[in-house]
């Protein structure tokens, strides 16, 4: 089905078409000087140390356990109301995913005090997801890992340029990952982004990225080396110019989208006032955020279904999805279960995110919400 009004829709024009041409007349296709000029971008844009370019985020996630030195016996703490390969990332290395709540249906985001109570002496790591780009409770976060000696990865995929008080998503913890899948803040089609204030996992991340080699084919085009050793099991997890120049140009139309977006969920947020029904997360979240999606949350007592609701409005010709299925109840995480995440599997049978970018108009914003105001009963 066309939809009126998609989830999402591209923020690309004739730049993007541009920039590729550039790379493809170039000859040099494969990662060069875009896929530096983009990691230099993000190192000013973010004010971080490191920034090294991947395939995707998945595998950006996956670096992030190795460099870490996260292995088999270990515990890697993480929300279930996110996107699986958070949770996949940490069995890539052998150890365990362990299933953490939400704090509540007005932040979705995992809960500090439900991360306490998990940790065992088996535990390494917490993995954290900006939702939506609102950042997660980092000051209370970083005390625990503090105390328990665990590192801190960041899912920063929602939140590029979202704030946490004086930095940017994706640059407190030790690791920031970061995707540019087409329907992400920033798209190229595929892509992905590690950050990282430290020297020593920057370089790990670099080696592992293109197979333990100690140079890159560039380089050597270059005539900068001749030859190279292999010093690690490494992967092949390297971005193309092709994609990094996309990446430079939707980066630097990123603060101008988000200022838009902003817009976009004000308007939701007034026209969504006199809607009973309807709670809005994060409502009064005080920082930057980049607005990612747009979830809203059914109140207890709507008769209608959530999956009843969605379909009204589809016919509608709104396009609607869910951010997330939790994790812990698919088939792969089926001895997670019963894992009793009261409030993810509560909010979860309630949620629907509603189209979001920068380009949708307030009078579809409007429209949307009164088809909500109709259906939500
Ligand atoms: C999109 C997304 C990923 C995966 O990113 P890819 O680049 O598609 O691998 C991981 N985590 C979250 C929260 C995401 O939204």
């Amino acid at each position: 089905m066309d939809y009126n009004i998609p989830l999402f829709d591209l923020n690309y024009d004739d730049k993007e078409e541009n920039a590729v041409l550039d790379v493809l007349r170039s000859k040099w296709i494969s990662t060069g000087p875009k896929s530096q000029e983009l990691e230099e971008m993000f190192c000013e844009y973010f004010k971080v140390e490191h920034a090294v370019s991947l395939t995707n985020c998945t595998v950006a996630l996956h670096l992030a356990m190795e460099v870490l030195g996260l292995q088999e016996g270990d515990e890697v703490i993480c929300p279930s109301l996110t996107f699986v390969a958070t949770a996949n990332a940490i069995r890539y290395v052998g150890a365990k995913p362990v299933f953490a709540d939400i704090k509540s249906e007005e932040t979705l985001t995992i809960d500090p005090e439900h991360i306490k109570k998990l940790i065992t002496d088996k535990t390494k790591a917490i993995v954290v997801m900006h939702y939506a780009g609102f950042a997660c409770e980092m000051d209370e976060i970083l005390s625990i890992a503090r105390e328990n000696n665990l590192k801190v990865i960041e899912d920063a995929c929602h939140g590029p340029l979202s704030e946490f008080k004086d930095k940017k998503l994706g640059t407190i913890g030790d690791v920031g990952c970061f995707s540019f899948f087409s329907n992400k803040n920033l798209s190229t089609g595929e892509g992905g982004m590690l950050l990282t204030n430290n020297r020593e996992l920057a370089e790990k991340a670099k080696l592992m990225r293109s197979h333990g080699m100690t140079t890159m084919s560039y380089n050597r085009a270059k005539g900068h080396s001749t030859s190279y050793d292999v010093v690690a099991l490494g992967y092949n997890y390297r971005m193309d110019d092709i994609r990094a120049s996309l990446g430079i140009v939707q980066l630097g139309k990123l603060p101008e989208d988000l200022e838009k977006r902003s817009k976009v969920r004000f308007a939701y947020e007034r026209a969504l006032e006199s809607v009973n029904n309807i709670k809005v997360p994060f409502k009064n979240h005080p920082y930057f955020s980049s607005n990612y999606i747009f979830p809203i949350v059914l109140s207890e007592n709507v008769e209608k279904s959530r999956d009843e609701i969605r379909d009204l409005l589809h016919k509608s010709g709104i396009q609607t999805s869910i951010h997330y299925p939790p994790v812990h109840l698919f088939d792969i995480y089926y001895d997670e279960k019963e894992r009793g995440l009261s409030k993810t599997e509560s909010v979860y049978n309630r949620l629907i995110t509603l189209p979001m970018y920068g380009k949708l108009a307030e009078e579809k914003v409007d429209y949307i919400c009164k088809k909500l105001k109709e259906y939500a009963v």
